[in-house]
């Protein structure tokens, strides 16, 4: 099998394909990160949840990675007066945990690497794939040209895909892609002089101002990575030192010494905010010789913390179609996709409604409210009304399921509201009644009275 992509998806892939006993190629165009002194790229810090988690255990790695994880068990969400208030993720026991890019892609492409039927290239990049012959051709970074022929290509090269390129002109691949108008870019807190966190350390801060928002995440050396997540207008806007410090001062005051003016300045005039992309596509497969799978099948928007976790997935995903067909790719490849493509475009959907929820709604009285109402029928009935962060987060119920569910709680507490406002409305009429009642108002009296008001309207006001 050839791996193309060393990325956290693929080295990944390449540890459960190597357990399964394939004989597995890895082609990474960048240098070995573990060789490499800074690495240009995205966040430096995921969100890692329970299916992550799970992909983990399987091939042996979750204790490893968690060893250097930091908990984190609520939202503590800034607002603008420099209050700060905590939104718990789950229960009390519940928490995704904040761990370093680099450092977990270094321990998957370890771990890759020590199976003998793994051999990693890296500065090796994709340059075109055959799915009739099973050959693929790379350049590295002498600029020679190296082919391979397998019995499967898999591309795990994120959302820019050469093997979904190539996949688009071998098959009729429905493709779908969206940027939205926000951009991110990524600030600091450090340490504090004595080494200490600036910040509440177990919880991941955001600071929700509607139209956009800053998010931070603990990193194990006591430093807090912020992600400024704003449209490109308002990225734009900002020309100078003296318009970056009004606006932090009008939106996000207290993180200004948290950060320190002059870091805050330094960083954010030097870096350009960078775009994030929704794509969706199916199928994944080729016949029995390619498949797309991780950000290469479907990118998302960062919102739900879910695109490394939904890569990892994939990899549970192929690993059980796998089992079902006794490695028979021709068989387990259709229905990888089948199965797969309704819960990627699914996770792909709620990152977008997350994108609402996490700048906007967690300053809304009537979100907060549903959020108390989820968690307390939560806690009466945990096996049946599960919240739907709950389900995404905490547990593998397949994206597209969790969704459904979310919509039948929905139609339930609506029914449930509506029945409630009926009894309520019931019991002030009996009363309204009762008082009329007693002071010797018929209810001829009220309905003559009723319509003597309504006619006294002119019609275009009633
Ligand atoms: P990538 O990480 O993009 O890796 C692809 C690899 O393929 C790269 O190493 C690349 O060099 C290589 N490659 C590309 N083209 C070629 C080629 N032609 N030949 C050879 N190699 C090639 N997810 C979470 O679960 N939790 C989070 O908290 C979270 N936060 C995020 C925050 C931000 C700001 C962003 C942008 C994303 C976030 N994500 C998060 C999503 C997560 O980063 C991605 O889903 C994840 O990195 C996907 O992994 P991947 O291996 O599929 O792709």
């Amino acid at each position: 099998v050839v791996v193309v992509g060393g990325g956290l998806v693929g080295a990944l892939n390449t540890c459960f394909l190597a357990k399964r006993g394939f004989i597995v190629d890895l082609y990474e165009k960048r240098s070995d990160i573990r060789k490499a002194e800074h690495v240009k790229g995205r966040s430096i810090n995921l969100a890692l949840s329970t299916r992550g988690r799970t992909a983990l255990r399987m091939v042996g790695l979750e204790d490893t990675v968690l060893e250097n994880g930091i908990r984190m068990h609520a939202r503590m969400i800034h607002d603008p007066d420099g209050s700060r208030r905590p939104i718990l993720y789950g229960k009390e026991d519940q928490y995704i945990m904040s761990v370093d890019r680099r450092r977990l892609n270094e321990v998957l492409l370890t771990a890759a690497e020590k199976n003998p039927n793994v051999t990693c290239h890296f500065e090796h990049k994709l340059v075109s794939c055959d799915f009739k012959t099973g050959e693929a051709e790379f350049i590295n970074n002498e600029g020679k040209r190296i082919k391979k022929t397998v019995d499967l290509i898999v591309g795990n090269d994120g959302a820019f895909s050469g093997v979904r390129k190539e996949m688009m002109k071998a098959t009729l691949l429905d493709y779908q892609q969206q940027y939205i108008p926000h951009g991110y870019m990524e600030l600091t807190i450090p340490p504090s002089p004595k080494d200490e966190y600036l910040m509440e350390t177990n919880y991941l801060h955001i600071w929700p101002r509607n139209e956009f928002m800053m998010i931070a995440l603990p990193n194990l050396d006591k430093s807090f990575t912020c992600t400024l997540f704003m449209p490109f207008e308002i990225f734009n806007s900002i020309k100078t030192e003296e318009d970056l410090m009004n606006f932090f001062r009008d939106k996000f005051p207290d993180s200004i010494p948290l950060m320190g003016e002059e870091t805050l300045k330094q960083i954010f005039m030097s870096s350009k905010a960078l775009p994030m992309v929704s794509i969706k596509c199916s199928p994944y497969h080729v016949e029995d010789k390619g498949l797309i799978m991780g950000d290469a099948a479907h990118a998302m928007v960062p919102f739900y913390g879910q695109g490394m976790n939904a890569g990892f997935e994939d990899c549970i995903a192929l690993d059980e179609m796998l089992d079902l067909y006794k490695n028979d790719f021709s068989k387990a490849l259709p229905a990888y996709s089948e199965t797969r493509t309704v819960d990627a475009h699914a996770i792909c959907d709620l990152a977008m409604y997350n994108y609402v929820e996490m700048r906007k709604s967690v300053n809304s009285k009537l979100f907060l409210m549903r959020k108390k109402l989820d968690n307390l029928l939560f806690t009466i009935f945990p096996n049946s009304w599960i919240p739907l962060y709950t389900m995404v987060a905490f547990t593998r119920t397949r994206y597209h399921l969790c969704i459904a569910r979310r919509k039948h709680q929905d139609e339930i507490l609506t029914k449930v509201l509506s029945g409630g406002m009926m009894v309520l409305l019931g019991v002030c009429a009996l009363s309204g009644l009762r008082i009329c009642n007693q002071r010797g108002i018929t209810f001829q009296t009220l309905t003559d009275k009723a319509m003597e008001l309504w006619e006294s309207f002119p019609p275009v006001n009633r």
